[in-house]
């Protein structure tokens, strides 16, 4: 047993060069190992030039997930007080003012005249 024997009795591995990584990419091996243990990824080949792609599956998901989001007057949104009436009620913006469904339908006039005054 030499001097430089680890602490279980091992002898130290020689040093040897290893290359350096991509400090960028290495930060996703914890989910590129996920891709790998959930079958979300497969090789084309089991050589060194294997070529990586997603599952079909998870092509299609992503897909899914970059799809453009609904138009702005099609989300509701909750927690937002209606510009109108002030009531907490299911919004949806509307020229850039949350307004709930009452609201929003009645013709504009209508709202105009039933406003109060606000005071200063
Ligand atoms: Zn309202």
């Amino acid at each position: 047993m030499s001097e430089r024997a680890d602490l279980d009795g091992s002898e130290p591995v020689a040093p040897r060069t290893v290359e350096a990584e991509d400090p960028v990419i290495s930060r996703f091996d914890p989910m590129l190992r996920s891709l790998l243990a959930f079958g979300l990824v497969e090789a084309d080949g089991d050589d060194g030039t294997a070529q990586w792609r997603l599952v079909p599956a998870v092509q299609r998901r992503l897909q899914s997930l970059v799809s453009p989001a609904p138009p702005a007057d099609k989300l509701i949104y909750f927690g937002h007080r209606c510009g109108s009436c002030g009531e907490h009620a299911p919004t949806r913006i509307s020229s850039g003012t949350f307004l709930c469904d009452a609201c929003r339908t009645t013709p504009v006039e209508e709202l105009i005249a039933r406003r109060q005054p606000r005071p200063a």
